[in-house]
């Protein structure tokens, strides 16, 4: 029996959270800010927030690769955040494509090109 299919999480979305050094992570369950996006002394909080590591999260996360999103993100119990609707998905996926999207990672039982 297969894991049932998880959705991605709104946290990468909705809850920055700024740690009091100026560290910018996901969410307030990264407590050992192991999702660390950069720190606001070098860029802004759009800058990292809507940056290309959080874009490879989120997009990640979309294809159900939670792998390799936030470091913490594959552990954590992604429900307190809740998940995000489809129809933002969709609007986040056209509105961010002129960013290059990273190719997708094969599953275990699919061949690589
Ligand atoms: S999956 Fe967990 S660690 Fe990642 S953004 Fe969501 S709540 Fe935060």
């Amino acid at each position: 029996m297969s894991a049932p299919r998880r959705p991605p999480c709104a946290g990468l979305w909705n809850t920055p959270m700024v740690h009091t050094d100026g560290r910018l992570t996901t969410c307030c369950l990264d407590e050992h800010m192991e999702n660390v996006l950069g720190n606001l002394a070098d860029a802004s909080i759009a800058e990292l927030w809507w940056g290309p590591t959080i874009h490879r999260w989120r997009v990640a996360q979309i294809h159900g690769r939670f792998e390799d999103s936030g470091p913490y993100c594959c552990r954590c119990n992604w429900r307190s955040a809740g998940s995000y609707p489809p129809d933002k998905v969709r609007e986040y996926l056209e509105a961010s494509q002129d960013t290059p999207l990273p190719p997708p990672i094969p599953g275990p039982h699919e061949e690589s090109e």
